[in-house]
């Protein structure tokens, strides 16, 4: 699924913030320098995890609906040289897709690691944690995947392990990632299990389900339909007249996508008749774009063009009962 040989590949029980606070626990300690690349939400997230670790904490600001260049990255690895860069593959507050492509390399020329957040877009855009030399990459069970929430699934790379093998104290005991790769059998063949902590065991059951499902489909297959209902859905709501949120197609996380509230229009009122009469439940804003947006989550099972229609109808009946102008759309 990650697209990875590293054999220090398994989950934590917990959402994927665990995943980001084992990342981050599990690399840094006290005065080392950390960079995060705030395209919304999740950026800010990682460096207050790292600034609770009293890290020195580098925040780089993306400016709202769109990314980061790798020149712009190439310039604070040279002046702050971190040891950890932090990126959102897929961030759900805004609706980006940082294209990761190059990022590891140039991280690694630099002496840093290179952690990445594919909560949100794991399935619904390629993650290619070898080919892009990525250090640490989580992601959800909830999302694209389709399981039930409560596991952060993660891969460790050897350099990354190598770090982590060096420090001297690892800051959470149960977030410690030696710890819970060794009762994942990692690179022990143990005969017996070397308890760590009391794995969801129904959560597991679940999640290989919902692998069983991906690997009967294809991981390629899945990605296109996310990408093809995207797409679908994109050009439906500008066909309706609404305008998206990130304006570079290449740029747009195709399981989230943010539609700007018209002028006029209450936001919160929308959302409430799509849930009371359709039983849709779209998102508001979330951090910056609090009630500027939408934001309309595709995945997995939900990601049909059937999904879609409905929806369309819906928003745009729930928008003509408000603004007469717009009732036309
Ligand atoms: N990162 C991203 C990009 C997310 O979208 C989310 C959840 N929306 C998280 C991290 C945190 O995941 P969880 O809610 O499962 O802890």
């Amino acid at each position: 699924m990650f697209q990875t040989r590293n054999k220090y590949t398994f989950c934590i029980t917990g959402s994927g913030h665990a995943g980001m606070e084992a990342a981050i626990t599990n690399l840094l300690d006290p005065d080392d320098v950390f960079v995060s690349v705030v395209h919304g939400v999740w950026g800010e997230r990682a460096a207050t995890m790292a600034a609770n670790m009293n890290a020195r904490v580098v925040k780089l600001p993306v400016k709202l609906g769109e990314v980061i260049s790798l020149d712009a990255i190439e310039a604070a690895l040279a002046q702050h040289k971190p040891k950890l860069l932090y990126v959102c593959h897929g961030d759900s507050s805004t609706g980006t897709l940082q294209p990761l492509n190059g990022l590891g390399a140039l991280c690694h020329r630099h002496g840093c690691l290179l952690l990445v957040d594919a909560v949100a877009s794991l399935l619904a855009a390629p993650v290619a944690m070898d080919a892009d030399e990525i250090d640490v990459l989580f992601s959800g069970s909830q999302k694209c995947l389709n399981a039930p929430a409560g596991l952060a699934l993660i891969s460790v790379s050897d350099r990354a392990l190598a770090a982590i093998k060096r420090k001297k104290i690892i800051a959470s005991f149960y977030l410690n990632l030696l710890k819970i790769a060794a009762a994942w059998k990692c690179d022990n063949d143990a005969e017996s299990y070397i308890y760590h902590n009391t794995p969801a065991i129904s959560l597991l059951m679940a999640l290989h389900e919902a692998l069983v499902v991906v690997s009967e489909a294809s991981i390629e297959r899945i990605i296109r339909t996310h990408n093809e209902v995207s797409s679908y859905l994109q050009a439906e709501l500008e066909r309706a007249g609404l305008q998206l949120f990130v304006r570079n197609k290449q740029h747009r996380l195709s399981s989230v996508v943010l539609v700007k509230v018209p002028a006029g229009v209450n936001s919160v009122s929308v959302r409430r008749y799509l849930l009371d009469n359709y039983d849709i439940e779209i998102s508001g804003g979330f951090g910056e774009t609090q009630n500027t947006v939408w934001r309309i989550g595709l995945m997995g099972a939900n990601a049909t063009r059937f999904n879609v229609d409905i929806l369309i109808k819906a928003l745009r009946e729930a928008i003509a009962r408000q603004s007469p102008t717009l009732s036309k759309l």
